[in-house]
């Protein structure tokens, strides 16, 4: 049998803004570790965040580089989860109502020009969360704060990709705008983009999209296009054989991903967010198919907000 893949993406993109998001810290890579905080962005009891104009004029550049609606009112939301790098034990981010939403941009697929356009849901503004530190040099883990309230922008797709090549030319146009824009330094190598990677497949000339899963936090572009290439072969594997989409390995109570899927860096994990509830569910269950990709009608706001991840994505 044939078979359709199809493919949406959430691009995280650091901003290059001088001060954190919610309060005056630096907004720096590579500072001395727990050097850039503050009472504000660590969430310590009684203190208030002040949102950072320059944030809001960059997410709407982006926007209306992506040919986006710019709501002009919009709303905070916090969503609450426990991890060790973020003491407040809840997100910042927007759900029910983003700064931008309902763009696109045309992402040129080949070497003659031809473009494809490919739908933007929504663009919101968030904070970062900090970092764990590992080592075999010491047990345990230790945390970094310093990231924590550096101002992100996610930047969420329609599921209109239908190949990971086409995923390569959609993340490549994203950069070149946000390179030109000169809002983020988009530097791969400091995790300034970073990407969660949405795959289902179905069969040609069906009516509804198949079961999704997510593969979160994959770092790089090419690692993008082995990812996507790699979990289609899997779900295509899946049906040949009759049985039902699951997640793939990763966390929780999984294993990581192979170090070749992420970018020969092993150690960094991708996050199908498989708990309960998680990203790989039954077609439709997230929000009505065919629009079940995160930010397709119906599912976007279940799907971009989902409770239980295990990072800050
Ligand atoms: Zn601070």
């Amino acid at each position: 049998m044939k078979y359709i893949t199809v493919i949406g993406l959430e691009v995280h993109a650091e901003l290059s803004t001088k001060t954190k998001i919610y309060c005056s810290c630096k907004n720096s890579f590579g500072s001395e570790v727990n050097s850039n905080c503050c009472p504000n962005c660590t969430g310590m009891p009684g203190s208030l965040p002040t949102l950072n104009e320059k944030v809001v004029e960059y997410a709407i550049r982006m926007g209306y580089a992506t040919n986006c609606t710019i709501n002009p009112v919009c709303k905070a939301d916090r969503k609450n989860y426990f991890y060790p790098d973020l003491p407040k034990a809840y997100q910042i981010s927007q759900f029910d109502i983003p700064l931008c939403e309902h763009g696109y941009i045309d992402a040129v697929v080949d070497e003659e020009g031809n473009t494809k356009r490919i739908g933007i849901t929504r663009i919101h503004i968030e904070e970062d969360a900090g970092k764990l530190i590992h080592s075999e040099s010491f047990s345990g883990s230790l945390v970094d704060l310093n990231r924590c309230g550096v101002p992100l922008i996610e930047i969420v797709s329609e599921p209109d990709m239908r190949s990971a090549h086409e995923a390569k030319a959609y993340l490549d146009s994203i950069r070149a705008i946000l390179q030109y824009l000169d809002i983020s330094d988009c530097k791969m190598q400091e995790g300034s983009i970073r990407c969660d990677v949405n795959v289902s497949v179905m069969p040609e000339g069906a009516a509804q999209f198949g079961t999704r899963c997510e593969m979160k936090n994959v770092n790089g572009f090419s690692a993008v296009e082995r990812a996507i290439e790699y979990e289609a072969r899997r779900q295509m594997e899946i049906l040949e054989a009759g049985g039902p989409i699951s997640p793939p390995l990763g966390r929780p109570g999984g294993e990581e991903l192979p170090a070749a899927l992420q970018g020969g860096r092993p150690g960094l994990p991708l996050l199908p967010g498989a708990g309960p509830g998680g990203h790989c569910g039954a077609g439709g269950a997230a929000g009505g198919a065919p629009g079940h990709h995160p930010g397709a009608a119906g599912g976007k706001a279940a799907a971009v907000h989902e409770g239980n991840r295990p990072a800050l994505l």
